[in-house]
């Protein structure tokens, strides 16, 4: 069997740089994903939300995953934003390698409740299985927007004393804190990255740092947010861009046969993924 993730992510820190984390919602996105990740030979993290699961299969992800980890491959599958105590021992039970308990919407408080819940579900029932917990919001789901969504501002940004109490508190194996970054792309351009705060998060925690929608953001910002104590990074709606992209190129002729007019939009995702990875690995 392949080694766990949390040894990746700490050689990863080590050397600073990140691994990536990309959502699927099917098997051509799962497809794209790992191959790029193969040809690079880095590690490689495959997400996928409540409703990205539900579309694909909970177990039939987790079998997918299974069969390039018993080949050796180092691909691991994170339950991505899954917003329930319920969902979370799902994908516990279904030996996912991750999983992030989301209620950085709710109450401090609430949000500690609930990851300490799914954190001693998982230590009881998966032992190896990495919990993630969130701090301070930064919107949902991956999109493209007019404008920043309600609730997320400069203010909101998570405050390295109360990371240190959230990780504290909770025991999580990852932390993934809002320094600017948001779900989704904005259509005016994204705001900047909040590097000093990465910095001071990172010195505070003990546990490596998750940087959610960094999709929009300049892969030179990535890059010093990566430098700074970010050791793995999410990117969905710019993949889903590239998906879409190439299946309407794809649809364009007569074809009928799906593994060809789909075969556009796997090799447009595996572009942005290599690329992405060349950035998140510093092969650039
Ligand atoms: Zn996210």
């Amino acid at each position: 069997m392949i080694k766990p993730l949390i040894e990746c992510i700490k050689e990863a820190r080590e050397k600073k740089v990140a691994i990536g984390h990309f959502n699927v919602s099917d098997s051509e996105g799962y497809n794209a994903v790992t191959a790029a990740a193969k040809e690079l030979g880095v590690p490689v993290i495959v997400g996928v939300s409540e409703k990205e699961r539900t579309f694909l299969g909970v177990a039939e992800i987790r079998a997918l995953v299974t069969v390039a980890q018993e080949r050796g491959d180092l691909v691991y599958l994170n339950a991505d934003h899954t917003y329930s105590v319920e969902a979370s021992r799902e994908a516990v039970d279904n030996h996912y390698d991750a999983v992030i308990i989301d209620g950085a919407e709710k109450p401090f408080v609430e949000n500690v409740m609930m990851t300490k819940e799914v954190v001693n579900y998982a230590r009881a029932h998966h032992p190896t299985m990495l919990v993630e917990g969130e701090l301070g919001f930064i919107g949902t789901g991956s999109t493209i927007r007019d404008e920043i969504p309600d609730g997320v501002s400069e203010e909101t940004q998570t405050k390295p004393e109360d990371a240190k109490t959230f990780v504290d508190e909770t025991c999580v194996d990852l932390f993934a804190p809002s320094v600017g970054n948001i779900h989704g792309l904005i259509k005016g351009g994204e705001p900047k990255l909040n590097i000093e705060r990465v910095r001071a998060i990172a010195k505070a925690v003990s546990v490596p740092l998750v940087l959610h929608g960094a999709s929009g953001n300049t892969d030179e910002e990535v890059a010093a947010a990566i430098e700074a104590g970010i050791s793995v990074v999410h990117i969905n709606t710019e993949l889903r861009q590239a998906y879409k992209h190439g299946i309407e190129k794809g649809m364009s002729s007569d074809e009928l046969a799906p593994y060809k007019f789909l075969a556009e939009g796997v090799e447009e995702m595996k572009e942005l993924v290599l690329k992405k990875l060349k950035v998140f690995n510093r092969m650039q």
